[in-house]
């Protein structure tokens, strides 16, 4: 693993300011910068696994507890009754620019399908 921080491990470590939204011992949640509607969480794990392509069986926990927490996001966000969206991309074709795995969370308004 590289030693050079990800951006958004900068972010969970506060070294780079974010709206924090949710943050534990394994997973930091915080505000997109540029939200895609109106409500708009990147859930993260601390651990930076690029791509979630790189997840390994040892990261299966980690994973299936990331849905967890953001189903609690979405609660406190009161989105849990009217639906939302999970959205993770994944290397060019999906458009992944921070190469640190997060979970997107949209909500507030119908959202179109597919997405372009
Ligand atoms: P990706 O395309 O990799 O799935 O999504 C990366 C997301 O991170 C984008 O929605 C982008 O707006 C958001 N983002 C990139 N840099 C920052 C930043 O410095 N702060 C915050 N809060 N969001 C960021």
């Amino acid at each position: 693993m590289s030693e050079e921080k990800t951006l958004f491990q900068k972010i969970a470590d506060k070294e780079i300011p974010s709206e924090e939204v949710y943050s534990d011992e394994d997973y930091y949640a915080f505000r997109d910068l540029n939200p895609g509607a109106p409500t708009h969480i990147l859930v993260i794990p601390r651990k930076p696994i690029p791509k979630i392509t790189d997840a390994t069986e040892a990261d299966a926990a980690l994973l299936g507890r990331l849905f967890l927490v953001a189903n609690k996001i979405a609660e406190a966000e009161g989105l849990t009754e009217k639906g939302f969206r999970y959205v993770i991309n994944c290397g060019d074709d999906g458009e992944q620019t921070v190469y640190h795995l997060h979970l997107h969370l949209l909500g507030g308004r119908p959202l179109s399908w597919p997405p372009g």
